[in-house]
Parts: structure tokens; C-alpha cells; sequence
């Protein structure tokens, strides 16, 4: 098929058709935005999933929209989690990389986020997880009140675990304080110490950055989502009378990764299965509560990844935790995808999205084309809240999608590991010439040959035929459009 690329050129500066209104009856809903950590598009029972089970997400689906064209902002961790708050592309923002567990925060207060267009619209709003945005003034110190960090940029409340699982410090912060540090006993960080030297074990497992201090407060790993879990469950019960927003971001699946005993050798498919098994918990964890808590009929739920899936990060960190490709037992993590976690090909960045509000989303599927960072200006539109003009450049109002309607993005940049960047119009995906070669190597992106890659993702989801020479006015057309929405600063209307 050949796209009439003129007139996707034209929308591209056009504002998006939506029909969406907010709730008829002025009742604003909860909402929780759930966010798994390197998920991946294979990953899930209601994605095609059968060595690992997950009913709980497989009953959101069937109660939901289960989403097949959704993306997170990048293919990789900081990137995502900036997007997906500030609606802005992080790859036009320096010093949004993956950030140690020492860096300050990398969004200024003041600045219109998710939370803080929500608090604005009298939600109570709480984030309870894997932060990985920054805490403090870099270096961040962990020892005394810890700002600015989410409740200055419009979080109420806030239960952290600061960076990663395998990212120094591993302690838990609980609004500004870290939760039971020994004054006595300060922590220091040192991010000279790489992973799998001596210095950076910490709780017998290798980290990125040493920890020295701070031993009463080491949070226990088996019991990271369990406590997650425990946390987001209170936040909903203190904030039942509503409405809340909550943002919560699971560790699941990200390494090292050190599933509850109850989860162990339960997939059949090594611990990466596992840890999905976890996850899947959580999730019913979630719904229980909504349930009980007479939630469920006025919660908008999302449950989605903050980037592909990814078998492991191979290093020393293999032997505590981490699946091998042989305990992985022919599960396809990313689905028929191409590529994985960091790449510019699908598996980078398309990932499972399930949306569920019982009476406003019709249960089904929808191959609307969605980002994460769509969440600002679509709340925006579900709350009724004007979004300022220089707010969310990159976010676009897909309510309209999420309810049900056919209509979501029409472009969207793919952003994968070292800023690479690929583009989707329509069926149309352009890998253009310095990441040609994403993917061939274990994070790719920076390698390959010098020549654009084109595919038609319509008839080949895998992207397993380059079309690039029989279509080079695609290629051209899509090159440009790249470059200007590079320059153009936002795509937001
Ligand atoms: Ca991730």
C-alpha cells in the first residue's frame, strides 16, 4: 500500500480529531497509571503469552481495552518515565539518560505534569515504586531531607524506591526521608564502583555504584514487590473518597531479579518468568483492592511497561537471579517483535497497554496508536483542565482512543537507546541511516550500515523486509518530517 504522505504531512501540524468529553456525569474518575519495569509485548497471557500465566492482567484485559500499537516514549528506563510525566520527548531535553542513583532531579518544580494537573483538579495524588527520575541536587545526599523531588513537582505522597534494583542506594524513601536510616550510620555512594566489582554487592548481589552506610535501612529484595504492593493498596484505602491519582511503578521485571520464594519456580520457565508471575500479583493485588474498596466501576486503571522486554542485562549479575537464554524455555517475550529493550525496532518500544473503566471503555482491543506521554494532555481532557501552551509538547489528547474510538496518534517518534531515533507514520516505520543496525547488536543503536531502513508494519509486524529502495520518496518524506519535528521543538498542535 502506498500512504498519501501529503496529507499525513498536513495532519501533522493539524490538531487530532477527538470526540472525547469528560465523564457525563462531572464525576471525575481515580485513576491509576501503572507502570512495569522492561515488560515486554510478549510478556503477558492476553499478549499471546503460554508458558507463563497471568490472570489478573488477563482478567483486566477481558474487562478492558487491551491496546496492540501502544508505546512507551523510549525503549529505555529515565527516558520513559520523564515522557511519560512531562508529556515531553526526553530525547529533546539533555541529561534525561539513565541517570544513577546519585543524580538530582531531573524535572523542574513548576513545571505541568501528570501529578500536578491532576492536583490541580482536586485528585489526591501518590506515587509508590521505582522512581529513577532523580532526587535532591546532584550528588543527591540520602541523609538528610531529600528535595526537590516528587512532592515538589505535584505528588502528595510518595514511597520510592530511588533509581533501580540494581542501582545504589537500595533503600526505600518515603517523601523526603529515607525510611529507618541510622543517623550514625550515613550512607555514601560511589559511582566510580562498577557492577560486579567487589565493592558494589550489596545484599549479595552486584549493583551499579557502591553503597557504603545506611545498613539498617537496605530494603530486602525478595520482598520489594510485596512491599510495593502494600504500599499502593494503603495509598487507595487513605484516599478512597477521592479522587486519586496514583503512579504506580513496579521493580517486576527489571534484574536483579529475586522473586518472592511463593513465586519460585513457578512459571516453568526460569526467574524472569517468575518475577512475571510477581508482577501478574501485583496486579491482582490492585484489582482485589479496587474491588473491595467499591472502586472498581469509577477507577480508570492502565496497566502498561516502560519498555520492551529484554531476556536479561547479561554482566557478573547472571548468577544471582537473572534467567539465561536456555531457562527461558521458547518464551517469546517480545511476541512476533523485532528487537528488544534499547533498540529502535518494535520490540524497543511497543509494549502491552491495558486500559479499564467499566461503562466508559467498551472491553475489547484497539490498534490506535498511543504513547505514554500522551497521559498529560489526555487527563488534561478527562479532567476538563486547559493545558498551558508550552506544557506537554509532545503529548497528545488520545482520550478519544482510550474510550474506545478508533482515533489515536497519527505519527510518533520511537526513541531508542542513545538517542536514536526512528519514526512511525501510519503503517509506515522509518529506522533512519545512523541507527540502521538497531537491534543487531545486544542494545544496538549505534552500529549497522549507513543506509535508512523502511517498513510496512501493516503487512510485516516483524519488520523482516527492508522496503527502503522500493519506496525512496517514503524514505525521503519520513526523513524530512524527523528533522522537523526535531526542530520544531513539539509536535503538540
Ligand atoms: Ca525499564
Amino acid at each position: 500500500m502506498k500512504p498519501a504522505l501529503t496529507i499525513l504531512t498536513a495532519l501533522l501540524l493539524a490538531p487530532l480529531a477527538t470526540s472525547a468529553a469528560p465523564d457525563a456525569s462531572g464525576q471525575k474518575p481515580n485513576i491509576i497509571f501503572m507502570l512495569a519495569d522492561d515488560i515486554g509485548y510478549g510478556d503477558l497471557g492476553c499478549y499471546g503469552a503460554t508458558r507463563v500465566k497471568t490472570p489478573h492482567c488477563d482478567r483486566l484485559a477481558r474487562e478492558g481495552c487491551r491496546f496492540t500499537d501502544a508505546h512507551a516514549p523510549s525503549a529505555v528506563c529515565t527516558p520513559t518515565r520523564y515522557a511519560f510525566m512531562t508529556g515531553e520527548y526526553a530525547w529533546r531535553r539533555q541529561g534525561t539518560g539513565i541517570l544513577p542513583g546519585n543524580a538530582g532531579l531531573i524535572i523542574e518544580p513548576g513545571r505541568v505534569t501528570v501529578p500536578s494537573l491532576l492536583k490541580q483538579a482536586g485528585y489526591t495524588t501518590g506515587v509508590v515504586g521505582k522512581w529513577h527520575l532523580g532526587l535532591g541536587t546532584t550528588p543527591t545526599d540520602y541523609n538528610v531531607e531529600i528535595k526537590p523531588g516528587p512532592l515538589e513537582i505535584g505528588f502528595d505522597y510518595a514511597w520510592l524506591l530511588p533509581a533501580t534494583g540494581d542501582r545504589t542506594p537500595c533503600v526505600w524513601v518515603e517523601n523526603h526521608r529515607v525510611v529507618g536510616l541510622d543517623p550514625a550510620d550515613p550512607i555514601r555512594l560511589d559511582y566510580s564502583v562498577k557492577r560486579g566489582e567487589p565493592r558494589s554487592f550489596v545484599n549479595g548481589i552486584p549493583r551499579i555504584g557502591e553503597q557504603v552506610g545506611g545498613r539498617a535501612a537496605l530494603w530486602k529484595d525478595d520482598e520489594i514487590a510485596d512491599v510495593i504492593a502494600g504500599k499502593a493498596v494503603a495509598f487507595m484505602e487513605r484516599s478512597k473518597d477521592g479522587p486519586f491519582f496514583l503512579y504506580l511503578a513496579t521493580h517486576d521485571i527489571h534484574v536483579p531479579r529475586v522473586p518472592n520464594a511463593r513465586f519460585k519456580g513457578t512459571s516453568g520457565c526460569g526467574v524472569r518468568g517468575d518475577a512475571i508471575h510477581s508482577f501478574d500479583w501485583t496486579v491482582g493485588q490492585v484489582l482485589a483492592a479496587l474491588d473491595r474498596l467499591d472502586l472498581t466501576g469509577n477507577t480508570l486503571l492502565i496497566v502498561t511497561s516502560d519498555n520492551g522486554g529484554v531476556l536479561d542485562n547479561n554482566g557478573p549479575d547472571m548468577e544471582h537471579g537473572i534467567g539465561s537464554p536456555d531457562a527461558n524455555e521458547g518464551h517469546l517475550f517480545n511476541g512476533p517483535l523485532r528487537g528488544v529493550k534499547g533498540t529502535a525496532y518494535e520490540g524497543g518500544t511497543r509494549v502491552p497497554f491495558i486500559a479499564r473503566w467499566p461503562g466508559r471503555i467498551p472491553p475489547g482491543t484497539s490498534d490506535a496508536l498511543v504513547c505514554h506521554a500522551d497521559m498529560l494532555a489526555s487527563v488534561a481532557a478527562l479532567t476538563g483542565r486547559e493545558l498551558p501552551e508550552a506544557a506537554g509538547p509532545d503529548s497528545f489528547n488520545v482520550l478519544a482512543a482510550l474510550l474506545g474510538d478508533k482515533a489515536g496518534r497519527e505519527h510518533l517518534v520511537e526513541h531508542a537507546h542513545s538517542n536514536v531515533l526512528a519514526l512511525r507514520v501510519g503503517p509506515w516505520k522509518l529506522v533512519p541511516a545512523a541507527a540502521a543496525g538497531a537491534g543487531k547488536g545486544k542494545r544496538g543503536g549505534k552500529r549497522g550500515p549507513a543506509a535508512a531502513e523502511l517498513y510496512n508494519l501493516a503487512d510485516d509486524l516483524g519488520e523482516t523486509r527492508d522496503v527502503a529502495d522500493r519506496h525512496p520518496e517514503v524514505v525521503r518524506e519520513m526523513t524530512e518530517r524527523l528533522e522537523q519535528i526535531r526542530e520544531r521543538g513539539r509536535t503538540r498542535p
